[in-house]
């Protein structure tokens, strides 16, 4: 089996320090053992995706030698991956869930939805399930004769508890009760993150999914949805979230979090890759100066530690004195 990891930024804001990260780790893992690096951009968002974010992201990798063996601008057989050109393949696919009853056609309206989350907030419920949004299908009819517009939402279980596996964490709870019957196609005929993450990566044949514990609560619809298809799911290992020195999930009130600040700023692309590698990792000899190619040679998932890893400009140029 060929390894295969991804990274998958939505390109709505400045190149992220995080976005570096998470695309470091999976560039080790996937180099360690002979695999492949891939890039997708996850632009469905297309009131928030511009063309400037999606090219300073590219830039920016490109400027810490992050290099992609597919993905935009790789061309060949595979790639370029831009959810925002494969909205046929989603289509087809949400299509085949409803067919098969594990996803439906929801006409609820703005205002019933609001009504229903209060509803639930007053019984102390947390999530809409196929059964709240459930209408008489005289009702359903209706609405669809009338052009009414709809999503598509997946059918989730309305307790119970899913099991998630994780590389680093292992088996980790997550109680369904806290699950919504997610919208997998919006109104617009856009897939959402969970469909088009849960079909590319399939579609990618992406063995190893690292990203960071931010889409912990995700994972089980996602482990859901490859189940409804049929599919092996990838393994799954989310890293810990950079943090402020105070701990706090890093902000750029703290700590400048976009990559153009640095390269602006004059810092050495090296330094901080060496930094971003130091996230967590750590070096068998625990040295702090290290290259991407010493890291690759001595890169282990499992030397990651789980301890917020601390995001700090203090110290990262000071790093960047001994490059
Ligand atoms: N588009 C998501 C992001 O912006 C990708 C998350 C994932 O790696 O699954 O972070």
């Amino acid at each position: 089996m060929t390894v295969r990891t991804r990274i998958a930024p939505s390109p709505t804001g400045d190149p992220h320090v995080g976005t570096a990260y998470i695309a470091l780790f999976n560039l080790c893992f996937a180099r360690a053992q002979g695999g492949q690096f891939v890039l997708r951009i996850e632009d469905t968002d297309r009131t928030r995706s511009t063309p400037e974010s999606e090219k300073a992201i590219l830039d920016s990798l490109r400027w810490l030698g992050l290099d992609w063996d597919e993905g935009p601008d790789v061309g060949g057989p595979h790639g370029p991956y831009r959810q925002s050109e494969r909205g046929d393949i989603y289509k087809k696919y949400c299509d085949e869930l409803v067919e098969k009853g594990y996803a439906f056609h929801c006409y609820r309206t703005a205002e019933e939805l609001e009504q229903l989350r209060e509803q639930l907030r007053e019984a102390g419920r947390t999530a809409l399930k196929p059964s709240d949004l459930a209408l008489p299908e005289d009702e359903v009819e209706r609405r669809r004769n009338a052009g009414q517009p709809y999503v598509v939402r997946m059918k989730v279980p309305e307790s119970g508890t899913c099991v998630v596996d994780d590389l680093l964490r292992g088996p980790i709870e997550i109680d369904w009760a806290q699950v919504d019957a997610q919208i997998l196609l919006k109104s617009d005929g856009m897939p959402t993150y969970h469909l088009a993450n849960v079909v590319d990566d399939h579609l990618m044949q992406i063995t190893h999914v690292l990203r960071g514990e931010e889409w912990i609560n995700s994972a089980p619809k996602h482990k859901l949805l490859y189940e409804y298809f049929g599919w092996e799911i990838p393994v799954l290992c989310h890293l810990p979230l950079l943090r402020n020195p105070d701990k706090t999930k890093l902000s750029k009130r703290k700590n400048p979090t976009s990559i153009l600040y640095y390269q602006r700023a004059g810092f050495m692309p090296e330094a901080l890759l060496n930094y971003l590698g130091r996230m967590g990792w750590s070096m068998p000899d625990e040295r702090e100066k290290f290259s991407l190619e010493e890291m690759l040679e001595h890169f282990d998932i499992k030397r990651v530690s789980l301890g917020g890893p601390v995001f700090d400009v203090e110290k990262l140029s000071w790093l960047n004195g001994l490059w």
